[in-house]
């Protein structure tokens, strides 16, 4: 397959399941190159590739848990050898959700080691080779109960805030540099993790009455990600129907 002028490359991580397999999908669509990351190859990871190639540009898939630090420099240095991606999506997370009453360390630890220093481990080796070219884009997905804290989720509420903390921070760093780091909120969002979630309980908080899609999300990604948000910096875009104003 021939592949067409790339807008450059979009390194996701946690990107083929889920809202990071819609932003993969999106930003391919966009004309980057993609790069995502999964802890392992799947049939979903291989439908993905598929459905990427055939819209004309690259699709590499780089396995890591983003807690192994060791490994996702290994795949860095094959996937970028010389130069770091235009853009970087940190997407990857996770909830292990109980009353803080009952709150096991387990719980605690295994939502911050991934949510928090998952963000660390996979950006931070990324940052200096995008200040080198003086441009970039980071989008990092927060969740809507980073902004206003969620009963039964203190662990994922805790590290969801501290993922926009971080993303602000950051934006002042490297703002001149050309580097632009913005957040994106979701609210509650059709995919794996709200499995479990009594959807109809929360309905009545969300004024548009209706769970939103992973692609939603993504068209927020692509916004941040293209030449319509030049001007944003150290933002948090919400994407939950109203649930949160
Ligand atoms: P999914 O459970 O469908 O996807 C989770 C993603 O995180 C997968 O890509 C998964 O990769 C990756 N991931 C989890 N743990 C690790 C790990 N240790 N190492 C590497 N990758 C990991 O959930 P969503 O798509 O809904 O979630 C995506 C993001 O959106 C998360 O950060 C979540 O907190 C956030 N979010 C989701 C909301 C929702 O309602 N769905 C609401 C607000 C925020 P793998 O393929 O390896 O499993």
């Amino acid at each position: 397959m021939e592949t067409r002028d790339s807008k450059g490359t979009a390194l996701i991580i946690g990107g083929c399941r889920g809202i990071g397999k819609a932003v993969s999908l999106r930003l391919a669509k966009d004309g980057f190159n993609i790069v995502a990351t999964a802890r392992a190859a799947t049939p979903e990871t291989t439908e993905l590739a598929a459905k990427i190639t055939a819209m004309s540009v690259e699709f590499t898939l780089l396995n890591f848990d983003v807690c192994d630090a060791v490994k996702i420099k290994e795949e860095y240095a094959r996937a970028f050898p010389e130069t770091a991606p235009d853009v970087l999506i940190y997407n990857a997370g996770i909830a292990k959700d109980n009353m803080f009453a009952f709150m096991q360390s387990s719980e605690w630890n295994d939502v911050i080691n991934t949510n928090v220093n998952g963000f660390y481990n996979t950006v931070q080796p990324l940052v200096f080779g995008m200040l080198a070219r003086r441009k970039g884009r980071i989008v990092v997905v927060s969740s809507v109960s980073g902004q206003t804290g969620q009963a039964g989720q203190v662990n994922y509420s805790a590290s969801k805030a501290a993922l926009i903390g971080a993303a602000k921070a950051l934006a002042r760093e490297v703002g001149r540099k050309g580097i632009l780091v913005n957040v994106v909120a979701p609210g509650l969002i059709a995919t794996e993790m709200i499995k479990d979630v009594p959807v109809e309980r929360v309905l009545p908080l969300i004024p548009l009455n209706r769970v939103g899609k992973p692609e939603e999300v993504a068209g927020a990604v692509s916004f941040l990600c293209g030449e319509d948000s030049t001007y944003m910096q150290g933002q948090v875009l919400a994407v939950n129907g109203g649930l949160y104003m």
